[in-house]
């Protein structure tokens, strides 16, 4: 059995403890590789050797460093293929998805290789007589990521490449669940020619990220996963006085007015819900329906997503229109969400139900499922289902649609369809949330933008992705300078 070593200082190591957890292939219920649980010696290791790189890293020029990023998308070009199954192998989406996926990220190496000019600072000459003044940006030292399951290759991409292209080492801790892609990703790092240390990985649960943030050997950390686990990472990483960014999840509300395309916008909110077996932060979660958008979109949206095809994702031979959900706890969450929602008095407009794929009787397969009659006093309403789930709400007019979706806690995504230029932008104003898309089914997040969720979506000051993430794995120095003039003689003619 296959197991996910950590790289420590340039070398690929099995930790002293023997405890592992098993990696999954969600589409078949079958184990595929076993991975490490380490702790804090590992971690303290990492931390050593990236201290130890960090000196002649930094000093690196960054117009040198960037070149390993730019061989390593090479390398993730030639092998795209390989890499996108091994995506879906290990976390159920389809092969389509895993494109994107891969595709995002590699979007991040390219933002990165632009550091040369993100690093640059600012100038003013004669800040007083003689006086010169110049800012420029440096690297933190050794920063830490820890990630979560859904995006296997994306969100470890969205922190690294733009962390060691700005100078500092960086140790990666990846979902526990899907750590292959991480591995073959970084493998390929090392091909590229990445000096050892600059960057480690430690494979592990809550004990790798309990050790990383009461390391004093680390600046920062960059999280993202759940909101409990996110604030906790916040509280403790600040009170350990490391900078902390910390994306959480989510409950995206997304607005369909009755003057929507039928077609374009129950084609978006299918993407929007069940893209990725809706396992995604910007996933489409509650569908407000507005008027007589009820007679419209919403039969042709359960009528498109009636007809999806869930099955197994891990061959390139036959691909569904959605995959499994991640672990079998998972899938019995999801299906008790449901549960949970219909016995508050939701209805099932289609789904409602744990899928069976003839060909995969093991995969954890979740039918599409849509509820309609959802209200504030459904639990569904407000909590976090992550599977293939999309809520309906009813209101009669664009103002109540928008106080529905600002009841909820969360602020990571808002959409809205309509044809209104001006309900659009009423909508984009007044929503509680920092990623609004119109006419998108998911205003996905971008490599050259910042991941801007608010409320309980995300806990810190300077975002993910965007020039955010270069101010975030730097500080900056500002120097002033004056040369003094020798009281004698015309310095010139020496
Ligand atoms: P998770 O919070 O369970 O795990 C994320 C990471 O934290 C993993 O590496 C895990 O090992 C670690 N972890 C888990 N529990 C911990 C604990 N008690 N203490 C310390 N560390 C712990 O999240 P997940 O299930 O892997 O991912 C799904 C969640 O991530 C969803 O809530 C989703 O909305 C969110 N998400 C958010 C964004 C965003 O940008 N806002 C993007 C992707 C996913």
């Amino acid at each position: 059995m296959q197991l996910a070593e950590n790289l420590i200082a340039g070398r690929w190591t099995a930790p002293s403890s023997k405890e592992t957890l098993p990696v999954m292939n969600p589409s078949r219920g079958e184990q595929i590789a076993a991975v490490p649980l380490s702790g804090a010696a590992e971690v303290d290791a990492a931390v050593k050797a990236a201290a130890e790189a960090f000196p002649g890293w930094a000093s690196t020029p960054p117009s040198e460093r960037v070149q390993v990023l730019y061989r390593l998308k090479a390398h993730l070009e030639a092998g795209f293929d390989e890499i996108c199954l091994m995506v879906s192998r290990e976390h159920g989406k389809t092969l389509s998805e895993s494109r994107g996926d891969l595709r995002r990220g590699i979007e991040m190496i390219e933002f990165a290789c632009s550091a040369p000019t993100l690093l640059m600072g600012d100038a003013l000459q004669n800040i007083a007589r003689g006086i010169d003044c110049h800012n420029d940006r440096v690297p933190l030292g050794v920063v830490a990521g820890i990630c979560p399951f859904n995006f296997p290759a994306m969100v470890p991409l969205w922190m690294w490449p733009v962390a060691i292209a700005c100078g500092n080492c960086f140790i990666l801790k990846p979902s526990e669940k899907v750590p292959l892609t991480a591995v073959h990703i970084v493998k390929l790092l090392q091909k590229s020619g990445l000096p050892d240390g600059v960057l480690s990985i430690v494979h592990g649960g809550r004990a790798v990220v309990e050790a990383l943030l009461a390391h004093p050997g680390i600046a920062a950390i960059s999280f993202v996963g759940s909101t409990a686990v996110a604030k906790e990472i916040y509280r403790i990483g600040c009170a350990n006085g490391k900078r902390v960014q910390s994306a959480g999840g989510a409950k995206n509300f997304v607005v369909v007015m009755p003057d929507a395309d039928i077609e374009k916008t129950a084609q978006g909110l299918k993407d929007g819900a069940f893209g990725c077996a809706g396992e995604r932060c910007m996933a489409a979660s509650t569908a407000v329906i507005v008027g007589d958008a009820s007679k419209t979109v919403l039969p042709a949206l359960v009528e498109t997503v009636a007809a999806m095809k869930v099955g197994p994702t891990d061959t390139a031979a036959s691909q569904p229109d959605m995959g499994a959900v991640i672990t079998a706890q998972h899938r019995e969450h999801v299906a008790k969400m449901i549960s949970t929602g219909t016995a508050h008095g939701a209805k099932v407009l289609t789904g409602g139900d744990l899928a069976q794929s003839s060909g995969a009787p093991n995969g954890y397969f979740v039918k599409p499922t849509i509820l309609d009659g959802i209200t504030y006093e459904n639990p569904l309403a407000t909590h976090e289902v992550f599977g293939p789930v999309l809520n309906v709400m009813r209101a009669a007019t664009l103002d109540e649609a928008i106080r529905l979706a600002n009841r909820q806690a969360y602020g990571n995504g808002a959409c809205i369809f309509t044809s209104s230029g001006p309900a659009a932008r009423e909508y984009r104003t007044r929503v509680g949330a920092g990623m609004v898309g119109i006419n998108v089914g998911v205003p996905a997040p971008m490599a050259f933008f910042p991941f801007t969720g608010w409320n309980e979506s995300f806990f810190g000051d300077l975002h993910i992705q965007g020039k955010e993430g270069v101010l975030f794995y730097t500080k900056q120095r500002t120097t002033t300078t004056r040369w003094f003039l020798p009281s004698e003689g015309d310095i010139w003619a020496r």
